[in-house]
């Protein structure tokens, strides 16, 4: 079902390995949340959906804002959609801003998710990622927003960078088990380009990341959270029965959505928009009534590879079938060409008319999706 996602462009600090849009300076704030409204009212004629089955608030760091803030914009999509009743309204937050004050501003609202940036529980792991919460904070935030009585949560992880041994990685993983929390997320530290971390790595800094060690811990952090009944149901999530991502396998499973905000993306099945990554010219843009998106239309080329990528690194596998009906006989045989060679390897198996990564496939699940892809003649 279509989902609503909020950019909110603020951060305290520069995280270094960070190349999401955001801004440190919070001078736009109040302008940008009346932005973030107005594009939602202006965009609702471009979109036929009336029911929403998620709201989530990522960006930057959401829970920068106020609960009221939050709750205004929830309000204001149940003005414009329904907003089904069992619907998962998650709000990403980094520890620092989890006090008990701003924890029981937000049982106040609608928000029934917790998306926590944990990312290490190590201090010198913290300073060296530039990240603008503790060690302390980390541990505290997750215990307070399960006092207050909050129980959907999942916490971020990273792993692969230079100081992470397979020790503290280990550590990592059981201290963050021992909350009890049903969702967990972890990702393999990448350089993006003109980071922080990719100029440390440029001028000698900092090491390079190194692919052997990230797929070691990605080994490890399967069989630990597989160990303690976490289903391994995409590539980096991983939950307890009855907590996979609403808003997350929406996207995964090719339902519509509507990003709102600067940077935000949006799809809708053939076609797909992004605003400017700017947050004075996006504000600007609504304010005029004039908002600043590029849409691309999607070929037979974007849709088979988006495909591909996303649903291979699922639970739910690549199936053969929806190929074949959506995509025609061309693609389906292509695919299946391609494909054979990863099923007698052992890293792809064929199961009920699904291709699935097996674990040795889930190791080089990037490397499997490229060898798919569908070039258009
Ligand atoms: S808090 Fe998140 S969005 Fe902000 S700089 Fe750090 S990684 Fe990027």
């Amino acid at each position: 079902m279509p989902s609503i996602y909020f950019h909110i462009p603020f951060c305290k600090k520069a995280c270094h390995y960070c190349d999401f849009h955001f801004s440190t300076s919070l001078k736009y704030k109040s302008e940008m949340l009346e932005a973030l409204q107005q594009e939602l009212s202006f965009r609702k004629r471009d979109w036929g959906t009336t029911q929403i089955s998620s709201i989530y608030f990522g960006g930057g760091t959401p829970s920068i804002l106020e609960a009221d803030d939050i709750q205004r914009l929830i309000d204001h999509v149940g003005q414009h959609y329904e907003i089904a009743t069992n619907a998962e309204i998650t709000l990403e937050a980094n520890p620092d801003d989890l006090d008990i004050k701003k924890i029981k501003g937000l049982r106040n609202t609608s928000v029934n998710r917790f998306s926590i940036g944990i990312q290490s529980f190590f201090e010198e792991d913290l300073q060296w990622m530039n990240r603008a919460h503790n060690a302390a904070e980390a541990d505290a935030s997750i215990k307070r927003v399960q006092d207050a009585g909050f129980e959907n949560i999942t916490a971020d992880l990273i792993y692969g960078y230079p100081l992470l041994t397979d020790t503290k990685w280990k550590q990592n993983i059981d201290q963050l088990c021992s909350y009890d929390i049903p969702h967990i997320s972890a990702y393999s530290m990448t350089v993006e380009p003109q980071t922080a971390l990719d100029h440390f790595i440029k001028n000698g800094k900092s090491p390079a990341m190194n692919e052997t060690q990230s797929a070691n811990q990605f080994e490890i952090l399967i069989e630990k959270l597989n160990g303690v009944g976490f289903d391994h149901y995409e590539i980096s999530n991983f939950a307890k029965a009855g907590h996979y991502a609403v808003h997350n396998s929406s996207y995964w499973k090719g339902d519509s959505y509507m990003g709102i905000g600067p940077s935000a993306h949006s799809f809708f099945g053939d076609t797909r928009c992004w605003n400017i990554a700017n947050n004075a010219q996006y504000i600007k843009g609504i304010f005029d009534k004039t908002p600043l998106l590029e849409t691309e239309y999607l070929s037979l080329e974007n849709k088979v590879n988006e495909y591909i990528m996303t649903s291979l690194r699922t639970i739910w596998g690549m199936d053969i079938d929806k190929i074949k009906t959506d995509f025609g006989t061309e693609v389906f045989t292509k695919i299946v060409e391609n494909i054979a060679p990863f099923v007698s390897s052992g890293e792809v198996e064929l199961k009920k008319q699904h291709y699935y990564l097996t674990s040795k496939g889930k190791l080089i699940a990037d490397h499997i999706a490229s060898e798919l892809f569908f070039v258009e003649e």
